[in-house]
């Protein structure tokens, strides 16, 4: 057991305060040690998403921003106006990314949140307190079954019923009649991914926005992953349609700063067309013996230091920082699509941008994964149909890395189709593959024991 918890061998294992402290100089050489190790895995350009910067430089220059601020606590704002200056900046910044100057009918507003699931739980927040207060309690939202299971989460905490809409197997985008058949006098708003995480495709918003417009409900659109790349796509001359502002029934938008944004993790902005249903989330306690107490969003106290190291981001890189990454992007992604679509045994799902994902008609696709796996690439696996995807970020746009997509993928076809045809089972489809006839109370029970793993394994190390 003890090989399995991470670094046990290296640095044993703790498991109480240690009661003497060591000399910082130690903690750090230990920290270096495993970050340099870490780090090597996704500078090779071969690993999906996750790391959307990827470039030391930018994570340096944010670490020294952060550190400047990584003390405050941006609930206080007496003692740091700073921070009213950066949130208030970082969601003008969005807000004009998004064509707010489009809205003449409201007053646009934002919040900064956490990340992109508090983004969405924020929205949904806001709209059902706008309906409550409008006297509706059982409400409801229709979202694709290809947006992110944070609104299954917040529908979860909030006591929101949810409406999956089914998407079209070719392209991957909402069944927009199975929509409008479903909206009913409790439903308060549709949701479209612009795009969704699996298949990188972008629901027909305007669509969207239509129906929502014509059936006085609100229009979600999660921007997580496409927000900060798709607007500089749609300048760069992309076949990208309008899915902001200038759409008159979108009323919300969640686009993370730290994905595209090229952020740290724990930043994201969400985006309301009116002012009063951001407002409508606030929570406040005015008669506390504590004294009176209110916060924009869910969180308390919020660390100045992501504050400063986001809006340092924004402004560091400008509009033409964003839209040329976005353009090395948007070509890395094109030709690795080209290499699969260059396989007749490979497809391609929908028609996606900087995100795709792809299948196979001939054999199971985790074949391909199990062989990329041992050239060190490393996939999103997805199910229902199995595919596999790749978000292409900035490490993939580095010299040879697409040459080298190219030249494995082929292998791993030929690998794929003698293993077919041998009939053995892809190893790496048993986790991420689907499972006929949907999960098993004994693949739930798996799910919680990878997740107790990965906090309560230093129990299981036997002690020295
Ligand atoms: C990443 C993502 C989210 C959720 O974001 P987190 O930052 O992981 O909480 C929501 N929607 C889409 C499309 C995403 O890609």
């Amino acid at each position: 057991m003890s090989n399995e918890y991470p670094y046990a061998e290296r640095y044993g294992v703790l498991r109480a305060l240690p009661e003497k402290g060591r000399p910082r100089e130690e903690v750090l050489a230990e920290l270096a040690e495993m970050a340099r190790d870490e780090d090597a895995f996704w500078e090779s350009g071969r690993c999906s998403g996750t790391m959307y910067c990827g470039d030391h430089d930018h994570y340096g220059f944010m670490t020294e921003a952060f550190g400047l601020y990584a003390h405050v606590n941006a609930l206080q704002r007496d003692i740091c106006p700073s921070q009213t200056r950066f949130e208030g900046e970082i969601i003008a910044m969005a807000l004009d990314l998004f064509h707010a100057e489009a809205v003449s009918d409201a007053v646009p507003a934002g919040l900064v949140t956490s990340g992109g699931t508090a983004s969405i739980t924020h929205a949904l927040l806001a709209y059902r307190e706008a309906a409550a207060a409008g006297g509706l309690h059982r409400p409801n939202i229709i979202k694709p079954e290809t947006a992110h299971p944070a609104f299954d989460k917040a529908c979860h905490l909030f006591g929101i019923e949810l409406r999956r809409a089914p998407v079209d197997p070719a392209t991957t985008v909402v069944d927009l009649d199975w929509v409008a058949s479903q909206i009913d006098a409790d439903t308060i708003a549709l949701v479209g991914s612009a795009c969704n995480y699996g298949y990188g495709t972008i629901d027909p918003i305007e669509h969207l926005s239509e129906l929502a417009l014509s059936r006085g409900i609100g229009l979600h659109v999660d921007a997580c992953l496409g927000g900060f790349i798709l607007p500089f796509g749609e300048e760069l001359g992309y076949p990208i349609a309008p899915f902001d502002f200038r759409l008159p029934g979108v009323t919300s938008i969640s686009a993370d700063t730290h994905k595209y944004g090229y952020a740290f993790k724990g930043s994201s902005t969400v985006l309301f067309r009116d002012k009063a249903l951001r407002n409508a989330q606030y929570f406040f306690l005015t008669d506390w013996s504590g004294g009176k107490y209110c916060s924009p969003g869910m969180d308390g106290s919020r660390s100045g230091g992501l504050l400063a190291a986001t809006w340092a981001s924004l402004v560091s890189l400008g509009r033409e920082g964003y839209r040329r990454y976005a353009a090395e992007i948007f070509e890395t992604a094109y030709e690795m699509q080209a290499a699969v679509s260059s396989h007749s045994e490979l497809r391609l799902l929908g028609r996606p941008s900087f995100l795709f994902s792809f299948t196979s008609d001939e054999f199971d696709i985790y074949h391909v994964n199990d062989f990329m796996r041992l050239r060190g690439w490393r996939f999103n696996g997805q199910q229902y149909p199995n595919a596999l995807h790749m978000a292409v970020t900035r490490p993939q746009t580095k010299a040879g890395v697409t040459e080298a997509f190219a030249a494995d993928l082929a292998e791993a076809v030929a690998y794929a189709k003698e293993k077919e045809a041998s009939g053995v089972a892809p190893a790496s489809g048993a986790i991420y593959g689907g499972v006929a006839g949907g999960m098993t109370a004994e693949a739930d029970e798996f799910i919680k024991m990878v997740m107790a793993e990965m906090m309560d394994n230093q129990q299981a190390v036997p002690a020295e």
